[in-house]
This record gives structure tokens, C-alpha cells and sequence, in this order.
């Protein structure tokens, strides 16, 4: 058997090893010349942001892509990493920003809250959160046409996607590429909304959409925050954490793929 050759979504090591993780993407912003930089460095554990350099020039347009918000959902960052590895180099003229991992705490402790016990999924509103704060900052006056934000969900027995959308809707699409990897998730109600098919398709009015939120939810999403500041369409992509790990990083990238092109 040949040694040296890696297979697409085999980790030689813990899905919640950081170092590695920091070590693989400073290696790939390094060979590609993209910009890093330190979000912000809460319990010594470095958050960062990493951009290309149509999108430090602050154009709009492009995209938004982050993972690791919530530690025990590890797939999403080894399928973010594996995909830039395959696809950043020629991603240039278009602006990309991204956030690798937004929860180091989390993920090394396999834990959904960060260091203060927060759920930062539920607190992108709230600039008293320090990361929050800094992350609203690098991302004021800025606009994206696509922001994609990678989940995992233990109670979940395949994949789904929730889309809010201002554009005609890619959800069906994208799901249809994945589900060869791991089936559509097939329940009608998930996390209590209402799914047809593994898709959540809102075309909500912004007045609706900030109602829903302060009313329903507990705290704003990153992809809900996003989708009234920043972006046009916005996709938060689960995948089952219970399932296969080779093959939920495969489908976070299959999914990466299917939204922004390979
Ligand atoms: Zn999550």
C-alpha cells in the first residue's frame, strides 16, 4: 500500500485536536498567501479569521463560511479545512472570509458552550460576549451574497439545512448532492421547526424574521444575525453527530462543493 496518501475525510488523530487543526490551516494560508487574523484569544486559545485578499479589500459580494461554533459538533471544521485545502488556491477574485472555528474551547472539550458556559449560537447579538464584540467589528460594513454556517445534531438521524433566503432557493439542490454520502434527515419536525424533506426554506420578511427571533428563540443564530446584516442567503447545513465521522467530514464538504463550487 502506498504510505503518504490520505484519503478525503480520514483523521490520523482526535476530530477535537486543535493544534492539528490551527497547524493544517496555517500551513494552507501560508502555501496560498490569504491574510489570518487573531479574532481574539479568550483562555489563550487563538480564534481566526482568514480572508482573501478581494475580501480584505472589503468588496461585497462573495462569501461567508464558519464552523466549530458549537465543540461537540467536530465534523464541520475537518470538512471546512478539507475543502479549502481543495479549493482555496483558486478561489481569488471573489471575496471569501472564514472562520474556522469559532469555539476552540468547545471543541477541544467536546462541549456545545464556550469557556464562560455561553451558547455563542444563541448570543451573536450580544456585544458583551468579548468574541461576539470582535466579531461584529471585523464584519461591520461588509456584505456577503452567500453566508454558510456548518452544524452537527446528535438527535438527528441524517442531514438538513436551514435556508433563509432573498435569492431563488439552492437548498433542494445542495441536499440532493450530500445525500449519497448521508441520507436526508426524514423527520417533519426537527429541533421544532418544521422540515419537508430535510429543507427549511424561509423567504421570511425582515420584520417576521426579527419577530421570530426575539419572540421564539432564545438568542440570535449566526446564520439568523447574518441573514438580517450581512448576507443575501443564508444556510446552516446539519449533519447526524451520531453517524460515521469519515463520512460526515465528507458531506460537509460535499456540501461546500454543491453551494459554492468545486
Ligand atoms: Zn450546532
Amino acid at each position: 500500500m502506498k504510505t503518504g496518501s490520505k484519503r478525503s475525510g480520514v483523521l490520523e488523530h482526535s476530530g477535537h485536536d486543535y493544534e492539528k487543526l490551527l497547524a493544517r490551516w496555517e500551513s494552507l494560508i501560508k502555501r496560498i498567501g490569504w491574510k489570518c487574523s487573531l479574532l481574539s484569544e479568550e483562555s489563550a486559545l487563538p480564534v481566526l479569521v482568514i480572508q482573501n485578499e478581494a475580501a480584505a479589500e472589503a468588496r461585497g459580494g462573495g462569501c461567508y463560511l464558519s464552523a466549530g461554533v458549537h465543540g461537540d459538533e467536530c465534523a464541520p471544521v475537518w470538512g471546512l479545512l478539507e475543502w479549502a485545502e481543495a479549493h482555496l488556491a483558486n478561489m481569488k477574485s471573489s471575496p471569501v472570509v472564514i472562520f474556522p472555528c469559532l469555539n476552540p474551547y468547545g471543541l477541544i472539550g467536546n462541549t456545545r458552550r464556550d469557556g464562560q458556559g455561553i451558547d455563542l449560537n444563541r448570543s451573536f447579538q450580544d456585544v458583551g460576549v468579548p468574541l461576539i464584540a470582535s466579531w461584529q467589528e471585523f464584519l461591520e460594513g461588509r456584505s456577503f451574497d452567500v453566508g454558510i454556517n456548518l452544524h452537527e445534531d446528535y438527535d438527528a438521524g441524517g442531514v438538513y439545512l436551514y435556508e433563509l433566503t432573498r435569492s431563488e432557493s439552492r437548498g433542494e439542490a445542495c441536499l440532493a448532492a450530500c445525500e449519497g454520502i448521508i441520507p436526508r434527515e426524514t423527520a417533519d419536525v426537527v429541533d421544532g421547526s418544521d422540515f419537508e424533506n430535510g429543507l427549511l426554506k424561509r423567504e421570511t420578511s425582515e420584520i417576521e424574521m426579527r419577530r421570530l427571533v426575539n419572540e421564539e428563540l432564545d438568542g440570535w443564530p449566526e446564520g439568523v444575525y447574518l441573514y438580517l446584516n450581512h448576507v443575501k442567503d443564508s444556510f446552516t447545513f446539519e449533519t447526524p453527530s451520531e453517524a460515521n465521522l469519515e463520512k460526515r467530514i465528507a458531506t460537509h464538504r460535499c456540501f461546500l462543493e454543491a453551494i459554492i463550487g468545486a
